[in-house]
């Protein structure tokens, strides 16, 4: 197809999952030996790359070989086809990972999971980026074009966002804050305030994500919010319509919204979209991220937050194992030292995040500094498609 919609000479084709793994086929035919006229497998994997995204199992597709020779036909003979794809189901995934000169998972601690998952075949890792023109809010894009006028092409200078006044960056936050909260008020009868102390947390409504586990013991939350400052949580997110547990969580949110003591807050807005995305990961305090582990392979919504200068409060999985320089950056979940996470949760909440935010402004908007300093300029669609040049394609 790509042949005939015109673009015959393609150098390296970029297989994004397993999905696109019957093009190494198509391949292989059109590339066998002159001489012989056998497969060439050095040929085709000299020309793909393969980037694998997920541990989930439901992420690695595999189909029977009988639906295979019904749907596609022999396309190569079914010998050949069991040896790069699997004896008992074509997996698309070890077909991938045969036919390709160069492999990747999409962050570090994600290179390491996908090579237990698949030994003996050397996997890479290019950690994934957000495209910080597109999620950086107007207040934002606003300041930084005032003060670093290159970082719309070269989001690294992002950088210099370390030399923005605190009262500059306070007031972009909370222009964006401001927007979200009447978002929150004017879809929800709610009444949401400005200065209290916001918690965003959206993202698809699936079990691994975990979106209810800041509410596994709301005594404790409620204390927290008696004794260290009010909270506010904002949600989002949809689950797939096949997705029962995942509905579950949905509906166990809010009906605690429903009926937790009123120091907390809780609103969950309808309609997630690209939109709405934008709007809570730019507009709130604290970004809260609680995947089990290793799940997440890189998630992405941090990222955004972090362009906005947004701290994260996060496990340790994906992207956050490299974003996360403790009370620098944001605060992390779940070490060896600490098994038990959602005590850690909580004492954080209570004993750094709450007290630094009420109580020491200007060392909490430093933090926000430092979130657009250091992982706006680096966790961004610029340096991840660099290095995808460098280390995969002219590799
Ligand atoms: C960013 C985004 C996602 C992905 O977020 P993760 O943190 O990677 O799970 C999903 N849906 C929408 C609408 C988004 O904006």
């Amino acid at each position: 197809m790509i042949a005939q919609a015109g673009y015959g000479n393609i150098r390296k084709y970029h297989m994004n999952e397993g999905h696109s793994a019957l093009l190494t086929l198509e391949l292989l035919n059109h590339r066998k030996r002159k001489e012989n006229d056998e497969l060439d497998f050095e040929a085709v994997r000299s020309q793909c790359v393969f980037t694998t995204h997920t541990p989930v199992a439901a992420g690695h597709d595999q189909f029977p070989y009988d639906l295979v020779a019904q749907v596609l036909g022999e396309v190569i003979s079914f010998d050949y086809l069991r040896m790069l794809a699997g004896d008992e189901q074509l997996n698309m995934t070890l077909l991938a990972l045969n036919l390709s000169g160069h492999v990747n998972g999409v962050a570090k601690k994600h290179g390491e999971v996908s090579q237990a998952m698949f030994p003996g075949y050397p996997i890479d890792s290019i950690t994934n980026g957000i495209h910080a023109l597109s999620w950086s809010c107007e207040s934002f894009r606003n300041l930084y074009d005032r003060h670093i006028p290159a970082w719309r092409n070269d989001p690294l200078s992002l950088r210099y966002a370390l030399n923005i006044s605190l009262e500059e960056v306070w007031e972009a936050h909370m222009e964006a804050k401001r927007a979200i909260i009447e978002y929150v008020n004017r879809h929800l009868p709610k009444a949401f305030d400005p200065d209290v102390f916001t918690i965003g947390v959206a993202r698809r409504a699936t079990a691994y994500k975990r979106l209810d586990f800041i509410l596994t013991d709301t005594d404790r939350l409620a204390q927290i919010a008696k004794t260290a400052g009010k909270l506010q949580l904002i949600y989002g997110g949809k689950a797939h319509p096949k997705d029962w547990p995942g509905k579950e969580v949905i509906k166990r949110i809010v009906n605690l919204s429903e009926k937790i003591d009123p120091s907390i807050r809780i609103a969950y807005l309808e309609n997630y979209d690209m939109n709405l995305g934008a709007l809570i990961t730019s507009g709130v305090d604290l970004w809260l991220n609680t995947p089990l582990a290793p799940n997440e392979a890189s998630g992405t919504s941090g990222m955004k937050a972090s362009v906005n200068g947004v701290p994260s409060l996060s496990v340790l999985d994906g992207w956050w194992v490299e974003g996360c320089i403790e009370g620098f950056t944001g605060w992390s979940i779940g070490s060896a030292e600490h098994p038990d996470e959602v005590r850690e949760l909580y004492n954080k909440l209570e004993y750094r995040i709450l007290p630094t935010f009420y109580n020491k402004r200007e060392e909490w908007i430093r933090i926000m500094q430092h979130c657009i300093a250091i992982n706006g300029s680096f966790f961004n669609t610029h340096r991840m498609v660099q290095q995808y040049v460098l280390n995969s394609y002219f590799a």
